[in-house]
């Protein structure tokens, strides 16, 4: 059995707390490794040995710490189908989509390359007599960060690009469900010059999360996962008086308007809501067609699309269109909510309940459902599903769609598929949602803007990567200098405005 331990100081060491976690092969439903768990013992010496390394990190100029990201960014891309093809591994997503995971992570360590310019402070020449005024950004020291299932290559390097390039130390403390990637990523960072000790991935559970939470070394606490797990890091993190932010779950509307293209529609929701077999926390997860008869031409267009879709093994071939989800558990809980959705009347339109892959029959995989008729007080409609299962709510105007994604407590995507510019520009001012897609059924924004969700997808104030990344990773100092000229005058005891 493979063992999968920590990366601490610049190598894999075994874990030694006696608790491992299994981890899946979500094809076949096997366990393929064991993954340590660690300690708070082993999470505190992690913690201790990157301050020490974090002090001259810290030091070194950023646009060296600029140019470990650029050597990053080319082991990334030498190594990309190694990478994506450990990944898909353990969690079970097909290749392309791996590949895409790897490859939106690296695009937010090439904008690190220039972290010396968003490291840059402000200066205020002559703010008084002989008095300049300055703003330096400082590194916080030993920050940590927290990952999700669903993305093992993207979210750590989301994490690890500004943290490090802004001269912090990290912990990593990936999903024990995937491991393997960041333990591979931590190695290239070695290989690109980041001193050891300066990223350290500790494997672990609920103990090792407290453990970080409670270090009083641990500056920072950035989350991704589901909400009530973020609340829970939020409050714990802040209460300990560490900055925190801490992303989670989603419920994701699609807006179909009367004038959209309902075969460009149809196309977007299919992509949207079953690739990567719904696991994605910007997955659409609830079509909204506005009117009766934009309802029925979007449920024609769909069902075809939806019975001919590919669940098979990521191995199975290029033309898979999404693989298994991540573990057995994963795979009750959807069958599950879909069960309650019928039983609470909705009409389940494309029923693959006794979905079964001939030769994987003990796999995670879920075949595709559709929901039409899906109302407010569903389960299945006020609750993140996280597998490939559309509800489609029928909504009689633009006002009763619009309410339907403002009032849920959910706030992390949404997208409206629309001809008119006056109805996507009133659907992205009014909407209290993070991040918004017109005609994008998936708008995830670039590296070097941020990303975010609002209401229960988002807790703490600032976004993931882009210019936030680097406030949230750095603490302002501003000094006030004086050098009179001439005499020196004597001593000044009022507080005084600026002249
Ligand atoms: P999860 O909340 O179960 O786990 C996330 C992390 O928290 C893991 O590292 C896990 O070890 C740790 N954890 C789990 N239970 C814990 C506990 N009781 N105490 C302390 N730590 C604990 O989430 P997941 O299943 O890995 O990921 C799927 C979720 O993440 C979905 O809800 C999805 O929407 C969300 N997600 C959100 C975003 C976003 O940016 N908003 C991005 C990706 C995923």
């Amino acid at each position: 059995m493979k063992k999968l331990g920590h990366w601490i100081n610049g190598q894999l060491v075994d874990g030694t707390s006696g608790r491992a976690a299994d981890v899946y092969n979500p094809a076949t439903g096997e366990v393929q490794a064991q993954v340590d768990l660690a300690t708070k013992a082993e999470l505190d010496d992690a913690v201790a040995k990157a301050a020490e390394a974090q002090k001259v990190w810290g030091n070194t100029n950023p646009q060296k710490r600029g140019r470990v990201m650029m050597a990053l960014v080319g082991l990334i891309n030498r190594d990309m189908d190694k990478l994506a093809e450990a990944l898909s591994a353990e969690h079970g997503k097909t290749i392309p989509d791996a590949k895409g995971d790897v490859q939106r992570g690296l695009e937010v360590i090439e904008y690190c390359i220039g972290a010396a310019q968003m490291l840059k402070g402000e200066f205020t020449d002559s703010a008084g007599p002989g008095i300049d005024m300055y703003s330096m950004k400082q590194p916080l020291g030993v920050v940590a960060s927290i990952t999700p299932f669903n993305f093992p290559a993207m979210i750590p390097l989301w994490g690890m690009g500004p943290a490090l390039a802004a001269g912090n130390a990290m912990i990593l403390k990936p999903s024990e469900r995937d491991p393997s990637v960041p333990l591979m990523l931590a190695e290239l960072c070695k290989e690109a010059g980041l001193p050891d000790g300066v990223l350290q991935v500790v494997n672990g559970d609920k103990d090792a999360v407290d453990a970080i939470l409670d270090n009083e070394t641990v500056q920072a606490v950035a989350f991704v996962g589901s909400t009530p797990i973020a609340h829970y890091i939020y409050s714990r993190a802040t209460a300990n008086g560490k900055r925190a932010q801490c992303f989670g779950g989603a419920k994701n509307h699609m807006i179909v308007m009367p004038d959209a293209d309902m075969e460009q529609a149809a196309d977007a929701l299919v992509g949207a809501g079953f690739g990567a077999a719904g696991e994605r926390c910007m997955a659409i997860s609830v079509a909204v067609p506005v009117g009766e008869e934009t309802a029925d031409k979007l449920r024609d267009a769909l069902v075809p699309r939806i019975e001919k879709l590919k669940v098979a093994p990521y191995t199975a071939g290029d033309d898979v269109d999404y693989g298994p989800v991540v573990t057995g558990a994963a795979k009750e809980n959807i069958l599950r909510l879909i069960q309650t959705g019928v039983d609470q009347g909705a009409d389940l339109v494309v029923d693959n309940r006794d979905f079964n892959l001939q030769g994987y029959e003990d796999g995670f995989f879920v075949g595709p459902h559709l929901f039409d008729r899906v109302t407010k007080d569903m389960d299945i409609y006020k609750t993140e599903i996280f597998g490939p299962v559309l509800s489609m709510v029928r909504a009689q105007s633009y006002e009763e769609a619009i309410g339907y994604a403002m009032d849920h407590e959910y706030g992390n995507g949404t997208a409206i598929f629309t001809r008119d510019g006056d109805t996507a520009r009133d659907f992205a001012s009014r909407i209290n949602i993070g991040m918004v897609g017109i005609n994008v059924p998936i708008p995830v924004p670039l590296a070097y803007h941020t990303f975010g969700g609002w209401k229960k997808s988002g807790f703490g104030d600032l976004n993931q990567h882009g210019p936030d990344a680097f406030k949230f990773y750095t603490r302002t100092k501003t000094v006030t200098s004086r050098w009179p000229s001439g005499i020196k005058e004597g001593g000044e005891f009022n507080f005084k405005a600026m002249d």
